[in-house]
């Protein structure tokens, strides 16, 4: 045998747990920048303007003009496991909100250099300060401000030299933050979503707010999208064990483009769905003579306690009760979908 003595098992201090957690939580400037959109989604905001310097972890800044943080809740604002939205276990059956972990911000604070500055409803000034590996470095200082919160993250990883590197080398997360503001345009239609890089003039992304959600796609995605789009409804609400309805836009005939967009929400969070994926592309390439991939918005809802939302928070990847049943609903409200525009395609070539 190996001999020797056994190692001892030692408690780690808490700041090492906490910057450990954070590494998880935050993986790239890109989640760092979903973490913020979806707490000022939370925050009931009609605006969310998103700045990124050179697409990195340099500097983020997202504003909002939602309900604005209580000054004596700063203190403890960035604390791991402080929370609004949640308190009871039992609370996440029904929870509405994207966050409830309460670690999103703290996460930041030990992996970057977080300021915010917020107001809050009826109130002359707001406040500024500034965060570390979970507490405030100074009191909050009185400040001119506008309606709601702004967070800016610095230096993200400072502290975390081969994170920083992998990043260099890596492609730019620009994209992708671009990618999934463009998503939450086109599902929360009311809110009106800009995305910059610092200093530019021009917005990559601007949703506009609107009533139609064919005018948030059009305003994300462009006309040429909007053309070919068909609504789609489908729900199955006489079984007795199950209740589901889907509201969405899918493409037609006529679109024609080389990878498949599906963007996909399930009790109002943005989740991927490999198995829905496969099956849509499945109907789309049996179905329409040209290989075209398709253009897909799926909002689909469900009884909360058939979803379960407490999965880690950087997997967006779900899968439901009844999952099956599902997709060949909406797999066959698809087809249905499908055949008769190719008809209606094909008649209007002969005539
Ligand atoms: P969670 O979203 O899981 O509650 P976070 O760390 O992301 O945890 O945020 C902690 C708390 O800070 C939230 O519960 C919310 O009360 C507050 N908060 C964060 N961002 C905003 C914002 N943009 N507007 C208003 N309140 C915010
Ligand atoms: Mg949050």
């Amino acid at each position: 045998g190996g001999g020797g003595e056994s190692p001892h098992i030692r408690r780690l201090e808490e700041s090492v747990v906490n910057r450990i957690a954070a590494g998880e939580m935050i993986q790239r400037t890109s989640s760092a920048v979903q973490d913020l959109v979806e707490n000022s989604i939370d925050a009931d905001s009609s605006t969310i303007s998103v700045t990124v310097k050179d697409g990195g972890p340099k500097l983020i800044q997202v504003s909002d003009d939602g309900h604005g943080i209580r000054c004596e809740d700063l203190p403890i604002l960035c604390e791991r496991h402080t929370t609004s939205k949640l308190s009871a276990y039992e609370d996440l059956q029904t929870i509405k909100s994207m966050g409830f972990r309460g670690e999103a911000l703290a996460s930041m604070t030990y992996v970057g250099h977080v300021t915010v500055t917020t107001i809050t409803e009826g109130q002359l000034h707001g406040y500024r300060v500034s965060y570390r590996d979970g507490v405030m470095e100074n009191d909050p200082k009185p400040c001119a401000a506008v309606k709601g919160t702004q967070i800016m993250v610095e230096n993200l990883f400072y502290n975390m030299v081969a994170r920083r590197k992998t990043l260099q080398n890596s492609n730019d997360d620009y994209p992708k933050i671009v990618d999934f503001i463009s998503r939450f345009a086109v599902h929360h239609i009311n809110v009106n979503f800009s995305c910059r890089k610092h200093g530019a003039n021009r917005a990559d992304v601007h949703s506009g707010s609107t009533s139609s959600r064919l005018d948030a796609i059009r305003n994300v995605y462009g006309a040429s999208v909007v053309r070919d789009l068909m609504e789609i409804q489908v729900s199955d609400e006489n079984a007795v064990d199950e209740i589901f309805k889907m509201d969405g836009f899918i493409s037609n005939a006529n679109y024609v483009a080389k990878k498949t967009t599906m963007i996909l929400f399930i009790n109002d969070r943005l989740v991927d769905c490999t198995s829905l994926k496969r099956a849509t592309e499945f109907v789309y390439s049996a179905i329409l003579p040209q290989a075209s991939k398709p253009f897909i918005y799926m909002s689909i809802n469900l009884p909360p306690e058939h979803v379960d939302v407490n999965i880690h928070p950087t997997k967006k990847e779900v899968s439901l009760l009844n999952q099956e049943r599902i997709i060949e609903k909406i797999k066959d409200a698809i087809e249905e979908k499908l055949v008769n525009c190719n008809n209606t395609r094909i008649f209007q070539t002969q005539a």
